[in-house]
């Protein structure tokens, strides 16, 4: 069987509560794999057997609960809209004056100074009011009556039709006008959080300057391809990931890392879509375009974060659907308790699940929009909840704490006949084709002293060891004493004190052997990020108090590191080791964040509650392991990434607690007759303006306590 999948736009969402009944209905089609419907992106993710149902079956079964899906390249219909929105501006107008006048009315009337003789809305115009304004209520509740569920506007429509039933025609249009006003904030404060990911949208580069056949040509940026020549001049946006092929600039790439101060790029250089080419010329060769630039990766997965959902939200989730089956009930009960029937009508108006609903998705939109802008991508609300519960702070040493870019400092042969350039060119040799910081240093070494390399065969990575591989015919090992132990290497004691005495300056040691003979040891220096001392010091003002650095190097260099920085640390761990680490912490009821480079360290970032990968812009594997991205090598996202976290989470607390509250307060005054229908129905829009002005509060960016 084969599966389609596809993405399509959603319309009408206003409430967390529409999204899942969007998803429910979807899925409940024959065929349909999975549904996944996104409250903030407006999107619909869905996968279905093309045999069974088909994209128009979807969007009808949409339209069918009074939603609009189209597929995304689907143009926007163009006059309906504008027209639909224009009519719903003046209904609501209309149903605005009578009901300004009805309140004019009441307000006169307790006063005392009209005659109730005088109906300033005569019956008539009251019942017109109702029923034009409130057409969009009665349609949805049908809609949601029709698929079998039970909405928001159905209690509404109850209520208002209950209200004109008993002669009430003026308090029913007031119930109309207050519920419209209802919806109106909730659409605009649902389109308020999809102005984070708007944002990030905004700055995706339309307009591109390509070579074609010698000549350079303006096209669109998505009708690039990979291998195109584009020319980027001073001052313009780079349209795509690419590799900067001619020319010197300095380019911004705050929109990707968040860092405002411009990099030096120049032949071989990496460049991200969306970028700012300052000053000079490039040339550059396109690497990726469209939604598989860094920049496009970034949108998705804070569009799809919403979907990551927080445990707090199933709490949430649950609320919402056992919420309107309780209201009916307290409505039927009041009913048959107190007998009246105004009472019953303002526990129906009062009730808004919606507050609740909102609460999780809004304050995780605007959060993860927001970092996202700020060069932290953060997956989700799983992950805000989870850093705003982390007490453990693990991060691994080569790549992560220090710069990556380690120097040779020390080669040690062990007989006279070999030189130091001999060590270097059969340790170069080995290191050709791996990606560890170690090869880096070797091998920048090996090139600055302008010797060639033999071509290995046979070439192993023995990870968290070394590396192994057959060079002119002979068996050559580069690795710690792991590695050496491991082949029947022994070390002479002049060499090993060598050694010992190198690692405690905090260098990093390596021997190298051919057969089982060892020919000398390679030592390498790395530094320590300048930042990392002040972003410890920072999560330690956070109160993070385990602090510990995992290392696959010896004992006495990760003391050195680990002494410099006032961190704990354990050495000589292989890969599998660290994941073991971090599953005893858990299992001691620890909330363990990881911090890596995303590729040697992706199964221990898995394992940890959150992963957080360094410096990861254009590079997908580790953009994709980790929960938490860190688009530049900088340590100060740490701390903020955890202020992210518990400020999120303690919105989402507040939210949630407040519109429960309020549900709960307010179906109580109502049962007893203290809240009239018309307040009620005027109270109900208040937990969405207060979860609305909480959660906007995220799109700042916290302020650092350090
Ligand atoms: P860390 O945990 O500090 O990031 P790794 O687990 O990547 O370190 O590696 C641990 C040790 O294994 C290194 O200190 C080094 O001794 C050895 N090693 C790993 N990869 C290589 C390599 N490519 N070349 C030489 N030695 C290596
Ligand atoms: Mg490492």
């Amino acid at each position: 069987m084969t599966w389609n999948t596809c993405e399509l736009r959603i319309e009408g969402m206003d409430c967390a509560d529409c999204a899942l009944h969007v998803q429910e209905q979807i899925s409940s089609l024959p065929g349909v794999d999975q549904a996944k419907v996104l409250l903030a992106a407006e999107k619909g993710i869905v996968t279905f057997d093309p045999n069974l149902t088909s994209l128009d079956d979807i969007k009808a079964a949409v339209a069918a609960i009074g939603y609009r899906a189209r597929a995304m390249d689907e143009a926007q219909p163009a006059a309906a809209p504008t027209s639909a929105r224009l009519f719903s501006i003046i209904r609501l107008a209309f149903v605005g004056v009578i009901g300004l006048l009805a309140l004019l009315e009441i307000v006169a009337e307790r006063l005392g100074l009209l005659e109730p003789v005088v109906d300033l809305v005569p019956a008539p115009v009251a019942l017109a009011a109702v029923l034009i304004g409130g057409y969009p209520i009665f349609k949805s509740a049908l809609l949601g009556l029709r698929a079998r569920s039970i909405n928001v506007d159905l209690l509404m429509a109850i209520g208002i039709v209950a209200a004109a039933s008993i002669g009430e025609y003026v308090s029913a249009a007031l119930l109309v006008l207050f519920i419209l006003i209802a919806h109106f904030l909730e659409s605009f404060t649902t389109d308020k959080a999809r102005a984070a990911i708007r944002e990030l949208v905004a700055l995706t580069p339309k307009q591109a300057r390509v070579l074609r056949q010698g000549r350079e040509i303006e096209i669109r940026a998505e009708a690039l391809n990979p291998g195109d020549i584009v020319i980027v001049r001073p001052g313009e946006n780079i349209p795509a990931d690419g590799q900067v092929i001619d020319g010197h600039s300095s380019v911004n790439q705050a929109p990707i890392t968040g860092e405002s101060i411009p990099a030096e790029k120049g032949p071989g250089d990496e460049v991200f879509a969306a970028t700012l080419n300052e000053l000079g010329s490039l040339r550059v060769k396109v690497t990726r375009v469209g939604a598989n630039t860094t920049l496009g990766k970034i949108i998705r997965l804070v569009e799809e974060a919403e979907g990551a959902k927080a445990p707090v939200q199933r709490f949430a989730d649950r609320f919402t659907a056992y919420f309107l089956p309780v209201v009916i009930t307290a409505a039927v009960l009041t009913y048959l308790i107190s007998g009246n029937i105004v009472f019953t009508i303002a526990v129906l108006v009062v009730a808004c699940p919606c507050a609740v609903a909102l609460a999780t998705p809004l304050a995780v939109v605007a959060s993860v929009g927001s970092a996202a802008r700020r060069g932290l991508l953060i997956k989700g609300g799983l992950y805000l909840e989870a850093l705003a519960r982390v007490d453990t702070v693990l991060m691994d040493k080569t790549g992560t704490l220090t710069l990556g870019k380690p120097q040779v400092t020390d080669v040690v042969a062990t007989t006279d006949d070999r030189t130091a350039a001999d060590l270097l060119r059969l340790a170069g040799g080995l290191e050709r084709y791996s990606e560890h910081p170690l090869a880096g240093a070797i091998l920048s070494e090996t090139e600055r002293r302008r010797i060639s390399l033999p071509q290995p065969q046979e070439f192993v990575v023995v990870p968290g060891q070394g590396v192994t591989a057959h060079l002119e015919g002979q068996a050559i090992l580069l690795g710690n004493r792991k590695l050496m132990a491991a082949h029947g290497v022994s070390l002479p004691s002049t060499l090993e004190e060598r050694a010992i005495a190198l690692e405690h300056e905090g260098k990093t040691v390596v021997f190298l052997a051919q057969g089982d003979v060892v020919l000398g040891l390679l030592a390498v220096a790395d530094v320590i990020r300048p930042e990392v001392p002040a972003a410890i010091a920072a999560l330690k003002g956070l109160g993070i108090r385990h602090l510990l650095l995992l290392t696959g190097d010896n004992e006495r260099t990760a003391a050195a590191v680990a002494a410099q920085l006032g961190v704990d640390y354990q050495a000589d761990l292989l890969p599998q080791e660290k994941i073991a680490v971090v599953q005893q912490l858990q299992a001691a009821g620890r909330k363990v964040a990881m911090i890596g480079d995303g590729i040697n360290d992706a199964p221990a970032l898995t394992q940890a509650d959150v992963g957080i990968a360094m410096g990861v812009a254009g590079t997908d594997v580790a953009l994709e392991a980790a929960d938490v991205a860190l688009m530049r090598d900088d340590w100060s996202q740490i701390p903020e990434a955890i202020l992210v976290g518990r400020r999120a989470f303690r919105t989402i607390k507040q939210n949630i607690s407040f519109g429960v509250v309020f549900n709960i307060v307010g179906i109580s005054l109502a049962a007893v007759g203290i809240l009239a229908p018309v307040m009620a129905a005027a109270a109900e829009s208040l937990p969405d303006v207060a979860v609305f002005l909480n959660s906007s509060r995220l799109l700042r960016a916290p302020k650092h306590r350090q």
